[in-house]
């Protein structure tokens, strides 16, 4: 499969910050170990492989499909600022504050993240290529070939940090198709501007949902529907029980199932803003509805509410289809049994590992798999000297 195509294309990998798309697909770049995504868990990885003294761009190097830094963070609503963030944990070995000035009060996450990261990348000189977009991952035996809109890889081993941001998930309800108003997923929210006046009903049960409920409530008329009764925390939230909420996601991928969001075994802290919805008797839960009509929705005993709009702050899911040729899952439509130190190594193929995933979808826990996933697929690739 390799060539003089591949040679030239090697050199384009190592000479500079262009990948020069091949015109011939048999050809693959060789590569130790390849990291899709820039986000807090592909930098993370891609800081402890270079610690680690793995050579960037022959020994690892960073794929990402986004046009600049910054990983999701780039895409969020504008009013999501960093003091309504839950916490964005700094990335090993370089301080938030130092790349950002945050004295401004407000500052947008969607600005300040991506000029973190940036920064970042640009300190410790990660090889970062974009926009590369992988679009599907083989096994060829002794090497993953990975294929992008640009070079194809044949790598040794494969840290994916896809993220979830890209694949929002919206439960299937009967109707959803004859509804004659607007529906959204939380990653299409900007502004509550938007809603201004109308009767927007609001599903779901985590943080997102109850912060664009927040917003969107001092302008529209809101319906707040969750599956569940929602589970606030009132008492503080340790690293006790952090850890003990991670470790109940961990066990679940461990054992082969889907993760489940690290949110919904921590319950919703009381914020000070949690505190003031209460006051203003815009906490007012209902069930989930039965299904989906022309003009709004309606629950099992008949009963009905006209809306205008229905946001779906429902979550997301793995950003895994690329890797679907490699049949990772126990089952289809099942999880990806894991193991490892932090459960970031999938059992089925050790060559691969998945950071920011289950238990490591936040940026501290992200932080810690990329650290582990280096520490861990080095040796097993017998990289270290
Ligand atoms: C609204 C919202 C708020 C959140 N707030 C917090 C918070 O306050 N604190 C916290 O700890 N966590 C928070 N989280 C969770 C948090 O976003 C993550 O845990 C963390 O930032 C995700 O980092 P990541 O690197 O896993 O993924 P991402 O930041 O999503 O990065 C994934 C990268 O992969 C790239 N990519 C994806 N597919 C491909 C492909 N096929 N080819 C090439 N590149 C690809 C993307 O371009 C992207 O740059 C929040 C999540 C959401 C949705």
């Amino acid at each position: 499969m390799e060539g003089s195509g591949e040679a030239a294309a090697e050199q384009s990998v190592a000479s500079g910050n262009d990948i020069t798309p091949t015109r011939n697909p048999n050809v693959a770049v060789k590569v130790d170990i390849v990291v899709i995504g820039a986000g807090q868990a592909g930098l993370s990885s891609a800081y402890h492989l270079k610690k680690l003294g793995i050579a960037p761009q022959t020994g690892f190097l960073v794929l990402d499909h986004a046009a600049q830094a910054g990983g999701a963070w780039q895409y969020r609503w504008p009013t999501l600022t960093l003091s309504t963030v839950n916490r964005i944990h700094d990335l090993p070995g370089m301080r938030f504050s130092d790349a950002v000035d945050t004295s401004a009060g407000q500052v947008q996450a969607s600005v300040a993240v991506p000029e973190y990261f940036a920064a970042y990348e640009k300190a410790f000189a990660l090889p970062i290529y974009r926009p590369v977009n992988v679009k599907v991952v083989c096994d060829r035996g002794e090497r993953l070939r990975i294929e992008t809109d640009r070079v194809n890889f044949a790598a040794r081993g494969l840290i994916n940090a896809t993220g979830t941001w890209e694949t929002p998930y919206i439960p299937d309800y009967p109707g959803a198709a004859r509804f004659k108003g607007r529906q959204l997923h939380t990653r299409d929210y900007r502004t509550a501007a938007e809603f201004a006046g109308q009767r927007v009903v609001i599903v779901g049960g985590g943080i997102s949902a109850l912060q664009l409920l927040d917003e969107i409530s001092h302008v529209a008329t809101t319906i707040w529907v969750t599956r569940r009764p929602p589970e606030f925390r009132e008492g503080p939230f340790n690293d006790e029980a952090g850890h003990a909420a991670v470790a109940l996601v961990e066990e679940r991928v461990r054992r082969g199932e889907p993760p489940t969001s690290v949110v919904s075994v921590t319950g919703l802290p009381v914020t000070p803003a949690i505190i003031a919805m209460r006051e203003r008797g815009v906490l007012k839960r209902l069930p989930m509805f039965a299904e989906i009509t022309e003009q709004g929705v309606r629950w099992a005993d008949g009963s009905e509410q006209q809306a205008d709009v229905i946001l779906w702050c429902t979550g997301f899911r793995s950003a895994l289809d690329h890797l679907a040729p490699l049949q990772l899952r126990e089952a289809p439509g099942g999880g990806i049994k894991m193991t490892g130190r932090l459960a970031t190594q999938v059992a089925k193929d050790p060559r691969i590992h998945l950071v920011g995933y289950g238990p490591s979808a936040s940026t501290i826990g992200a932080n810690r798999a990329g650290a582990a996933a280096a520490r861990e697929l080095a040796p097993f690739l017998g990289l270290l000297r």
